[in-house]
């Protein structure tokens, strides 16, 4: 007992038996999408290893379906690259191949390790440079948490198995492989993606993995904003998002970590609004219908936005230019830490720019607004607004009758023009420059 436990903090081998028949497991190779199979048998028929890898391996034998499938090996790209027909190497620090099989691309990494002792590290231990080749067992002991180092070889049904992931599988824990401190040290992100795979698994966090994220949660600051996104995007876009965010919460991960977080964990003034944003989207991605990052994280940031766009028109700013100051000052606070990419901070600056608009129902105003080109996301947006009180639902009402309405039916529900009427102002003309006023 004492002996596997100390294996185990020390990332060897739990036992001696890591390849685990089809009898003992369940998985049959056909349950495997075709387009992975037949990668894996090419590479067996010249003459290498060739294994599906990772999260569909765990996705499986949990009876979910993968979102995609990686295939790891012994064979290196620039030998993996010739034996299919439309294979590309990517990555520069560390090489891979895509191969494309019909619809599917199948991502085929070489075997590598991670060699805590060679590897480049921050003065906080995390890795900036790992890219050594390696065996299966070193490729295993490189990979997070127990049940994403689970391999299974289509050609036998059998399952490799270095750490004991079956195990922990069954009993529907998510264990880190190694030292829990150490591995945070090295990849913050791993904080992250523990509570993304429990909150999206129903998986328990093992007491030894969960316990260090309280204090070590601050090392996220020091990750690429980037990566944090995409980690963050991943997790809001699970379909369990609401369980992420309560994993969160038990782990201690929130406080001032990410701006973001305690946006949605703490905010006092928003949190039936994004609590609904946040099943609605849950709701989505099991339906598998479309999801609109940008429309999430807008939702998620509006209440700062008002908060901000109050504030600053009681210090006097005018409605417009003070919306527009809001947004900047919140998305600034925001993307200091997490990259909201470019395209989403500017959909989602529409969207909340239009949701004044929606107060005029009078004339061209109204019209105007149903034919703006993102209308229907900030009508959808209108809606949330209303379902969570911040609106009347009357409001939603019209707006829904209104676009669907015809021309006549939609003129009869203009309303009379009653908000405060622009001054007119007189255009100046203008004059060519360096001509003198006229008395
Ligand atoms: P999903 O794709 O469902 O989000 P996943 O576990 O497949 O989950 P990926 O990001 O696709 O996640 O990673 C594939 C595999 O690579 C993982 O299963 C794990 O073995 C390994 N891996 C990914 N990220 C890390 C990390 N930060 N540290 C160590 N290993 C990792
Ligand atoms: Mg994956």
């Amino acid at each position: 007992m004492i002996k596997r436990f100390i294996r185990r903090v020390f990332g060897l081998p739990t036992n001696t038996t890591v390849r685990v028949r089809r009898e003992k497991h369940g998985l049959a190779r056909d349950a495997l999408h075709p387009a992975a199979a037949k990668v894996c048998a090419v590479l067996r028929d010249g003459g290498f290893s060739a294994y599906v890898v990772g999260g569909a391996v765990r996705d499986l034998l949990l009876g979910i379906e993968p979102k995609d499938f990686d295939v790891a090996t012994d064979a290196r790209p620039e030998q993996v690259k010739p034996l299919f027909r439309r294979a590309l190497i990517i990555g520069r620090r560390f090489r891979l191949v895509h191969v494309m099989m019909g619809a599917e691309t199948v991502e085929v990494s070489t075997f590598r390790a991670a060699d805590p002792e060679t590897a480049e590290k921050d003065e906080h231990g995390r890795v900036l440079r790992d890219n050594v080749f390696g065996t299966q067992e070193e490729d295993a002991r490189r990979r997070d948490f127990t049940i994403n180092a689970l391999y299974f070889d289509p050609a036998t049904e059998e399952v490799v198995d270095f750490h004991g992931g079956l195990a922990d599988l069954k009993k529907r824990t998510l264990r880190m492989i190694g030292d829990p401190q150490t591995r945070y040290r090295e990849d913050p992100v791993r904080m992250l993606r523990a509570v993304r795979l429990a909150g999206k698994l129903g998986l328990t966090i093992d007491a030894a993995t969960r316990e260090p994220i309280r204090a070590l949660a601050p090392l996220i600051e020091r990750v690429p904003p980037a990566r944090v996104f995409d980690e963050m995007l991943k997790l809001l876009l699970s379909g369990h998002a609401s369980a992420c965010l309560r994993q969160l919460r038990d782990v201690g991960l929130q406080k001032g970590l990410l701006p973001l977080l305690d946006v949605i964990l703490e905010q006092p003034l928003g949190e039936r609004f994004v609590t609904l944003a946040l099943a609605q989207t849950d709701e989505r991605v099991l339906a598998e219908r479309p999801v609109s990052p940008a429309f999430l994280f807008a939702a998620l940031l509006w209440h700062e936005v008002l908060a901000a766009w109050k504030s600053r028109q009681a210090r006097g700013e005018r409605a417009v230019p003070a919306l527009e100051n809001a947004m900047d000052e919140v998305l600034d606070t925001q993307c200091a830490k997490l990259a909201i990419t470019r395209k989403l901070t500017a959909t989602m600056r529409e969207v909340w720019a239009m949701q004044p608009r929606f107060e005029m129902r009078s004339g061209q105003r109204a019209y105007r607004l149903v034919e703006a080109s993102r209308f229907r996301m900030a009508y959808d947006f209108l809606a949330l607004r209303a379902a969570s009180g911040e609106v009347p639902a009357e409001l939603e009402a019209w707006w829904r009758a209104f676009q669907s309405a015809d021309a006549e039916a939609r003129k009869a529900m203009l309303l009379p023009d009653t908000g405060p009427r622009k001054r007119r102002r007189r255009r100046r003309r203008k004059r060519p420059t360096g001509t003198a006023e006229p008395a």
